[in-house]
């Protein structure tokens, strides 16, 4: 175990603070400045060692939306994620090979509309952030159990220290011991369909698209994504029914370069398969209301629509918000509503992606055949694979 700005913690001891985060992801970190921000004496609890690097490129997309919540959290880290990302300007899209929708945007003269870099770097602005704000951090000490006391929680970790915490923030990702000894449930689905995903290491410049294929002839006819970021390019596969993805992520140094032929040469540093996930907590906290659920600990969100991290991000710091002013339920009220309307939304991009029933095929093929004349039959293949715009991302 190791501690951050603040001194070392001993085993067994007992440390109190108006606000535990457990988790040092994007969101719990996210949580800890909101917190502290708001003058919560609060303490950052993380399972990893400080220094362990989390492999891929994950959450790329920051929304504006996230960018001024930590705007109002602390005006540096916005200008500094911006500054670490890439704000591309064309978005394409073709079926099978042939152009449906191209639309290049003007630089941006103000605020930039998103960003794109790997999640590492934001965890690592926002992590600087924390240590300068002098956050009491623990790494390398995962949180064991959970209790309730009288006016508030007590947790223990595997090193046997116990944090007393008037509230709990949990963002402790997909696994959430937290939310387990909670007995809060996440319900919902995880699609049958997998993707692989792989990192492509390389320096796009502000020119570079951000490419949806329909049927890429290249990829056998499956669907392709292909999203730069600064550091690489992201190229997100649609699986088929019957193909097996592993084999089909270990073998990418063979068909990726196909897929990005003004790329030489191509330097393959990460793949993964995943599923759509749509889950989201029963409850965003307990009966008590001492814990509060955030990010992945709360719902499990696809990559297409950036609705992951970007609501995550959101969720901690209306959950620092939440304590600071009491009105917990009402945060376990909104930001599940939130998280229900996303998993809506990335059902919806699914569907599209997907096209299972022989209308949708109809009227994704009709609209490639007019697009070269009716430019909204592009704009709507184009928008269609990330879902309906849900303002709940953002509220
Ligand atoms: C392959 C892949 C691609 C992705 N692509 C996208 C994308 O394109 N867009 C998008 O928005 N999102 C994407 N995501 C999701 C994104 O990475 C998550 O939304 C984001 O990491 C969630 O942040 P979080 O802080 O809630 O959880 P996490 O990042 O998982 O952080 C949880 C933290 O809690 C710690 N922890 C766990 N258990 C304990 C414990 N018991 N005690 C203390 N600490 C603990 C973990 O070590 C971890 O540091 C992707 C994810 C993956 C895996």
């Amino acid at each position: 175990m190791s501690t951050g700005a603040a001194a070392s913690v001993p085993a067994s001891a007992s440390v109190s603070a108006a606000v535990a985060v457990v988790g040092a992801g994007p969101v719990g970190l996210t949580a800890a400045l909101a917190a502290h921000a708001r003058g919560l004496e609060t303490v950052l609890l993380e399972a990893r060692p400080r220094d362990a690097v989390r492999p891929g490129s994950r959450a790329v997309f920051v929304h504006r939306a996230t960018l001024d919540h930590l705007a109002r959290v602390d005006p540096g880290l916005s200008s500094e994620i911006t500054a670490r990302g890439l704000v591309w300007s064309t978005r394409s899209t073709l079926w099978a090979g042939r152009p449906v929708h191209h639309r290049v945007y003007p630089a941006p003269s103000g605020l930039v509309p998103f960003t794109c870099l790997a999640q590492n770097e934001v965890e690592d602005v926002l992590r600087r952030a924390c240590d300068a704000a002098g956050i009491r951090t623990v790494w390398g000490d995962a949180v064991r159990e959970l209790e309730h006391r009288p006016g508030g929680v007590r947790l223990r970790t595997a090193a046997g220290t116990a944090y007393e915490a008037g509230h709990v923030i949990a963002a402790d990702g997909a696994r959430s011991a937290v939310r387990d000894r909670a007995g809060i449930e996440l319900e919902g689905s995880t699609s049958e369909t997998e993707f692989v995903v792989v990192d492509v290491a390389g320096a796009p410049d502000s020119g570079a698209a951000r490419v949806f294929h329909y049927r890429h002839p290249a990829a056998g006819g499956r669907n392709v994504l292909l999203v730069p970021f600064r550091g690489g390019w992201r190229v997100d596969v649609q699986c088929r029914p019957g193909d097996d993805a592993r084999r089909t992520a270990a073998t990418a140094d063979r068909w990726v370069p196909r897929l990005l032929p003004d790329v030489s040469p191509v330097r393959i540093t990460w793949t993964s398969v995943y599923r759509f996930q749509r889950r989201v907590a029963a409850r965003f906290t307990d009966p008590r209301h001492r814990v509060l659920l955030a990010g992945e600990a709360a719902h499990l969100l696809p990559p297409f629509g950036a609705r992951g991290m970007n609501s995550g991000v959101v969720d901690a710091v209306e959950a620092a918000r939440a304590v600071a002013e009491g009105t917990v339920p009402r945060y376990a009220a909104e930001r599940r509503a939130a998280a229900i309307a996303n998993v809506r939304a990335a059902g919806a991009a699914l569907d599209h992606l997907l096209a299972e029933r022989r209308g949708q095929r109809v009227r994704q093929w009709a609209a490639a055949r007019v697009a070269a004349h009716r430019p909204a039959a592009g704009r709507w293949l184009d928008a269609a694979p990330y879902g309906p715009t849900t303002r709940t991302v953002t509220y």
